[in-house]
């Protein structure tokens, strides 16, 4: 494609370029070939055609373009302080303007008394408004030009080497007018049609040139909609490929252990939404391809109910079980329960986790092999290649959001036909965000908490009235009540939080001392056996404060726990304070959540702060965490699975987004394997983006 090789061409190339600035392009800003540069998308626009009063400017606006007269030329300052400065004046104020550098050539350009233009971004500095290193042009020649001009970003270093914002426009305006530049239509007529009607071509030229507000609109709106297409078109093709080839093992058995626990053995009855989950689960289960399914239920919903019912009818189909969860604490917990709740069936569960000793091991992985063991419950360690099953069905992955996506694939190659998969999570994914980095998973949501929960009542408090948080705590271990103090974690200063947690350690322990109260600790740093100890002594109520690092972040249930006080909570994020907050509020007891904070809050963390004491909702918040965070953050970045966007993004265009995703969708419906002549444009961007793909993958 002579279109495709022109895109290539490396940036020295385009005019006005050459080796020199053709070196920066590549390694200050990422644009090594002609293409690189066209998908260089301006940051913003700004609008010069308005000019705007000096009373108006603030340093809210961006750039913005004043009218007004200069005087009081002068160079003030010493040495590396020295910097030219001059009063900018109109008929509503005045403002200072500043130069650090080039003083000499603009002392010699501006004339006091001439009425200029000037353009830049307005601070305020010690009360008084200036801008720094604005654009001036005189009034008399000066020209509005096009209402909108593309602001690029650009580096420091490129800046100073005359690659400014301004003169990487010059460049994508040079490739623009280049009569090679032949972009093919990569969407349908249909599609182009419902995007507004803008040709791929004609939307890069109004991106970068835009010729009003409206043309540039239509061309974000078509160019967003494109990216977004294609990601969700390769997401539903993978997932619809797996379906037809990758064959599951068939559970149709109604099930002995499954009725039996049922009948005899549930201590409560499932809420609805349990049993819509299962019957979901259950379905996978029979249809003959392999299960990929993420639950999605808040915290306490009941999400291990779940899970052990989905493990007894693979086991009613002569299949073993694993359920995998992320830490020791929780995978002993899982294992406590499930031992518990199974006591009296001829069902054996096992724990398999990092600190299980190597004898037992050793006798383990032969009872595992031979098939003796139906559930297996632990950490990572079920994914070393020791850990043979004799013919696993199903995997249970709790808390998924700790399990990258890489993980999950370790654990097919454990059979010839893969195992059938259930992840968990607590943490609420956006609709957006699970569409796209969970594209590939089928999504059942427990959205009912079981009966007779009272909501955690949460409260803000500084750090200035612990006393008065003290006196509470005094209350409610009166009443019987347990306590949690949590402290946060902050990875790489493991020593600081270590002093955090054992300073709160000591004066909690001073305002409750022995024999009247038990406080204990838990930290990360602390062995095994030591954590172990203390969480058992807290669940079998021996201790009334619990002093602890996140590691009780997920799945502690300790019902009798009425209590979360988190300390520094503006330390913590969102997702993080939920999954905290959700470890009370697990009994029959009104539960209270504490948040603790010094007195000076940022605005995200007084949002942070605002939003936990609104709202218990989980999806709510993490919708606010979204926001504050974008998306790579909340994913985490390195197992995130999301796509490198360039034009669209997740968080805002959650509605074209899901409007790309029905279009897709509904396309190959239409045309499953893109064949009809119509779709042509559709079938080659998607070969040469997974062509582009392939590289990709061979060179990383
Ligand atoms: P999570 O979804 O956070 O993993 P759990 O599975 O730990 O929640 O369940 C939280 C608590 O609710 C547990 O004590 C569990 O025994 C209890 N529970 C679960 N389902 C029900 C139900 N249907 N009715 C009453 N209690 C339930
Ligand atoms: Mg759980």
């Amino acid at each position: 494609m002579p279109a495709a090789s022109f895109l290539e061409t490396p940036i020295e190339f385009l005019k006005g370029v050459g080796p020199q600035r053709g070196e920066l392009l590549r390694e200050e800003l990422g644009i090594a070939t002609f293409g690189d540069l066209l998908l260089y998308i301006p940051f913003r626009y700004v609008d010069r055609s308005r000019i705007y009063m000096v009373r108006e400017a603030n340093e809210e606006l961006p750039h913005v373009q004043l009218r007004g007269v200069l005087s009081g030329i002068r160079t003030v300052g010493e040495k590396r302080g020295r910097r030219l400065v001059a009063t900018f004046k109109d008929d509503t104020g005045s403002i200072e303007l500043v130069w650090f550098k080039g003083i000499r050539w603009v002392q010699s350009a501006l004339k006091e008394g001439q009425e200029y233009i000037v353009f830049g971004k307005v601070t305020a500095f010690r009360g008084k408004l200036n801008m720094a290193h604005p654009e001036v042009e005189l009034a008399a020649t000066w020209e509005s030009g096009a209402a909108l001009q593309p602001v690029y970003s650009t580096t420091e270093k490129a800046a100073a080497k005359g690659l400014n914002g301004r003169s990487i426009g010059k460049l994508t305006r040079a490739l623009l007018e280049q009569p090679e530049l032949l972009l093919p239509e990569t969407l349908n007529k249909e599609l182009v049609q419902w995007t507004g009607g803008m040709g791929r071509q004609e939307a890069f030229r109004q991106i970068h040139l835009p010729e009003s507000a409206q043309a540039l609109a239509a061309a974000q709106k078509r160019l967003k909609f494109e990216e977004l297409f294609y990601l969700q078109l390769q997401l539903i093709m993978q997932k619809r490929l797996v379906q037809q080839e990758v064959k599951g093992h068939v559970f149709e058995a109604v099930g002995d252990l499954l009725n039996r626990f049922y009948k005899e053995h549930l201590p409560f009855e499932p809420t609805e939404a349990q049993k819509r989950v299962v019957r979901e689960i259950r379905k996978d289960l029979g249809s003959g391809m392999q299960m990929n399914r993420l639950v999605q239920g808040d915290v306490g919903s009941g999400k291990t109910l779940v899970a052990l019912l989905s493990m007894l009818i693979a086991l009613d189909n002569g299949f073993q079980a694993a359920l995998m969860a992320p830490t020791e604490i929780l995978a002993q917990q899982h294992f406590n329960t499930l031992s518990t709740l199974l006591k009296d069936m001829p069902v054996e569960v096992r724990l398999l986790t990092g600190s299980t000793k190597t004898a037992e091991r050793k006798s383990l992985l032969t009872a595992l092999r031979t098939g003796h063991i139906g559930i297996l419950v632990g950490t990572h360690a079920l994914l070393e290649e020791a850990v043979q099953f004799e013919q696993l069905g199903l995997v249970v992955i709790d808390e998924q959001h700790r399990f990258g996506v890489a993980q999950r694939a370790r654990l097919w190659r454990k059979n010839q036909v893969p195992p059938h998969v259930l992840v968990m999570t607590a943490t609420p994914i956006p609709r957006t965000l699970a569409m796209t980095v969970y594209g590939d998973l089928d999504v059942s949501v427990i959205d009912e908490l079981p009966p007779g929960r009272k909501p955690v009542k949460t409260v803000h408090r500084f750090d200035s009235s612990r006393n008065r948080m003290f006196a509470f705590l005094e209350q409610e271990i009166g009443k019987g009540r347990q306590v949690y103090v949590v402290y946060p974690l902050i990875e790489g200063s493991e020593k600081l939080d270590l002093k955090d947690v054992t300073d709160g350690f000591e004066s909690i322990s001073r305002r409750f001392p022995l024999p009247k109260y038990a406080v204990s600790i838990v930290h990360g740093r602390m062995p095994q056996e030591a954590k172990d100890y203390e969480m058992d002594r807290f669940k079998r109520g021996e201790t009334d404060i619990l002093v602890a690092t996140t590691v009780i972040e997920v799945g502690v249930d300790v019902p009798n726990a009425s209590v979360m006080v988190i300390e520094n909570a503006e330390r913590f994020g969102l997702s993080q304070l939920h999954q905290l907050r959700g470890r009370v509020g697990r009994g029959a007891e009104q539960s209270f959540c504490i948040l603790m904070t010094g007195n000076e809050l940022g605005n995200d963390a007084r949002t942070r702060i605002a939003t936990m004491v609104r709202t218990n909702d989980g999806f709510e918040i993490a919708e606010t965490d979204l926001r504050l965070r974008g998306p790579g953050d909340l994913m985490g970045t390195q197992q995130s699975g999301l796509p490198k966007l360039y034009m669209a993004d997740l968080v805002q265009d959650a509605d074209l987004l899901q409007q790309a995703r029905a279009a897709a969708k509904r396309l190959l419906d239409a045309d499953p394997q893109l064949q009809d002549g119509a779709n042509a444009p559709v079938s080659a961007t998607l070969r040469t983006i997974l062509a582009e793909k392939a590289v990709w993958g061979k060179i990383s």
